[in-house]
């Protein structure tokens, strides 16, 4: 994730921070290294998000078209389910930006939980896909 929670501000990522997550309240790690996008992780444990995708430059891009207050946004369904939506804007439509499959299943089940979704897909993602 792009941002944690500390001092009830949205934090970057950055060596020797610490914050929580928006939407748990766990601990986060930051993670700072030279391979992938610095970014937060869930200390010790899995996402608490099933649905998030590891997140990449094309991530981070897509995102940083928006304004910060609007990019991964807490979702809680009074069922107890809780999701994290890139980019939630005022009028409540959500921006989910898809690099990875997911199936039909899945793609149902997000269009019901946010219910107005937007999803943009990355169509460069493999080397097959460059091919026009
Ligand atoms: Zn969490």
């Amino acid at each position: 994730m792009r941002f944690a929670i500390s001092n009830n501000t949205r934090l970057d990522a950055n060596p020797g921070a610490s914050g929580k997550c928006p939407a748990c309240g766990a601990e986060m790690v930051a993670r700072c290294g030279s391979r992938r996008v610095w970014h937060w992780s869930h200390r010790g444990t899995n996402h608490c998000d099933h649905w998030w995708e590891q997140e990449t430059e094309w991530h981070r891009n897509w995102k940083g078209r928006f304004p910060k207050s609007w990019t991964e946004v807490a979702q809680h369904a009074p069922s107890g389910e809780r999701h994290i939506a890139d980019v939630k804007t005022t009028s409540g439509h959500v921006v989910e930006f898809q690099r990875s499959h997911i199936d039909d299943a899945e793609r149902s089940a997000r269009e019901r939980f946010y219910e107005q979704l937007i999803s943009v897909v990355d169509g460069l993602r493999l080397k097959r896909d460059r091919k026009f």
